[in-house]
């Protein structure tokens, strides 16, 4: 089972392979471990997961595994052609798009963990994102709106940590 999955010591998002032997999954930049649970799902080319294999989360969506960035560029490309091709190039980019689009699979994501499973087909369950249901399940149940900064999020350490030079603040002074 392939999967794409972000690791939750810093933050980094990696590949990864799981198998019914993968006790535990290192992260390749800081090492920190997490362990696999065995249950829950099915490898295979008929793979499901019907329970997150690293959280434990029973809620799951499906998703078309279509590379965002290459569509937009395809679109972008033919919107550039128009003036050589009186138009026919958006159209014909825009098929191409919509013909990769239709031919992907869909993958298996977590929505607590945002654990992309690429081999796994989503079960009848396992329907297209719920956004309230992503928030509720990834952040909590926030029935009343908050007020001033929201309270630190555990699961979102902030991998791009602004570096901050020692002696910034220092104006002026030529000596
Ligand atoms: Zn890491
Ligand atoms: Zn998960």
């Amino acid at each position: 089972m392939r999967i794409r999955t972000q690791c939750r010591g810093c933050g980094l998002p990696f590949p990864a392979v799981l198998t019914s032997e993968t006790a535990e999954l290192a992260c390749p930049n800081c090492g920190q471990i997490r362990p696999v649970s065995r249950q829950g799902w099915t490898d295979g080319p008929d793979g499901r997961v019907e329970t997150c294999p690293l959280c434990g989360c029973r809620h799951l969506y499906r998703q078309r595994d279509f590379n965002r960035a290459l569509g937009c560029g395809l679109v972008v490309l033919g919107a550039l052609l128009v003036p050589w091709t009186f138009g026919l190039s958006l159209a014909v980019c825009g098929l191409i798009d919509l013909w990769l689009y239709r031919r992907l699979k869909d993958v298996v994501v977590c929505y607590q963990c945002d654990t992309v499973y690429r081999d796994a087909r989503p079960g009848p369950r396992q329907t297209e994102v719920d956004l309230l249901k992503h928030d509720v399940l990834k952040y909590g149940k926030t029935w009343e709106p908050t007020q001033g900064p929201s309270a630190e999020d555990p699961h979102h350490p902030g991998p791009l940590l602004p570096a901050s030079p020692p002696s910034a603040g220092r104006r002026g002074g030529l000596g």
